[in-house]
């Protein structure tokens, strides 16, 4: 089949390429998919997009004109995507629903460990000669109480790992696992865990009801000076309440690996240009504060499964036109 893959870095070559093994035909175009690019995909007959593809109905539309039947998004989150207007459209959606948990979870633990111990304050002073300790202490993990929001794959693996340091782990979800359940985690209703944890990490997807359950009344609800980190989606974080929990102290740590306005800044090399978002430049200026640009799935096992699973997407569409992983 001949694919169009939009949003594509080296790397999604890199590993697409091998998956593929020459049995489809892949074209690999730079740009994000929007409305006015969703025309780059002519002459394919099926899509491949990222997190912050524009999947809507405009997009779809002109899908449908072009002959397109399938979309697999290269991820576990489809929230970019219209899924009423895929289904009117009779557009097939898959995605990768686990690709490896644990490079989610563990990138999560080192925003943790990072901020915890002021790590990447220490990288800074050491490299200029300055060793002083001033503003670096830490608090043991071993003996806190982590809140986990949102315990499916992810936020499981965080709790088995959270369990390891020696941390009382509170979750809450609308479906309870008894995973974590079975590994000592207690499910509370979501003020409880807000109001017990030292740290809080979000494992929840971004749907209408998660977005900005993190706001000013949460923040308001947690312990003063926690730790809040986020590697889930970026509306599920109000962070323009984040920035002023920071700056009054409600807020202790906060550990980002998505942002709410992500899609005009991450993948791609920014660091000649004015960056004009104040809210996220605001953040960078905090030293307990810290960003990565999306990166919590960017290791070589996940990339390798994200590859395989989105290649066995396209050869089930092909063969019996549903994806292996159908998002209905
Ligand atoms: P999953 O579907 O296995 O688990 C999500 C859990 O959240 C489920 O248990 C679900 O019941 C729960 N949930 C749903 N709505 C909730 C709510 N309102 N309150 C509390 N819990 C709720 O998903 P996963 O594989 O663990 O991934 C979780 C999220 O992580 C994805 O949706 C995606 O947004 C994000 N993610 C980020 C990266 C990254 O690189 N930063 C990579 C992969 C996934």
């Amino acid at each position: 089949m001949d694919i169009a893959v939009f949003s594509t870095q080296s790397y999604d070559r890199r590993f697409l390429d091998a998956a593929a093994a020459g049995h489809h035909t892949l074209h690999y175009i730079e740009a994000r998919l929007t409305p006015d690019t969703a025309v780059l995909a002519r002459g394919a007959k099926a899509v491949c997009v990222f997190v912050n593809d524009q999947v809507d109905e405009s997009v779809l539309g002109q899908f449908k004109s072009l002959g397109i039947g399938l979309v697999v998004l290269r991820a576990a989150g489809y929230n970019n995507v219209d899924l009423a207007a895929a289904k009117a459209q009779g557009i097939a959606l898959g995605r990768v629903p686990a690709y490896s948990p644990e490079a989610v979870a563990e990138h999560a633990v080192a925003l943790i460990l990072s901020l915890d111990r002021n790590i990447h304050r220490a990288y800074a002073r050491v490299r200029e000669g300055n060793f002083a300790l001033e503003g670096l202490l830490g608090f043991n993990l071993h003996g806190r109480t982590v809140g986990i929001v949102g315990t499916g794959r992810i936020g499981t693996s965080m709790a088995r790992i959270m369990t390891g340091f020696g941390c009382k782990v509170l979750a809450h979800d609308i479906q309870p696992n008894p995973l974590c359940a079975e590994i000592g985690v207690s499910y509370v209703p979501l003020a409880q865990l807000l109001g017990a944890s030292d740290i809080v990490t979000l494992h929840c997807p971004l749907t209408p009801q998660t977005q900005h359950l993190i706001d000013a009344a949460a923040i308001a609800k947690m312990k003063h000076g926690a730790m809040l980190i986020n590697t889930s989606r970026g509306p599920i974080l109000d962070t323009k309440a984040a920035v002023s929990a920071i700056k009054s102290g409600a807020l202790g740590h906060l550990g980002l690996d998505v942002y709410e306005a992500e899609g005009a800044l991450f993948f791609d090399d920014k660091s000649d240009d004015v960056i004009r978002d104040d809210v996220f430049e605001r953040l960078l200026t905090f030293p307990n504060v810290l960003v990565t640009g999306h990166q919590a799935f960017f290791t070589e096992d996940a990339m390798t499964a994200i590859a395989a699973t989105t290649i066995a997407n396209i050869d089930a569409f092909a063969k019996n036109g549903k994806p292996m992983h159908e998002v209905s």
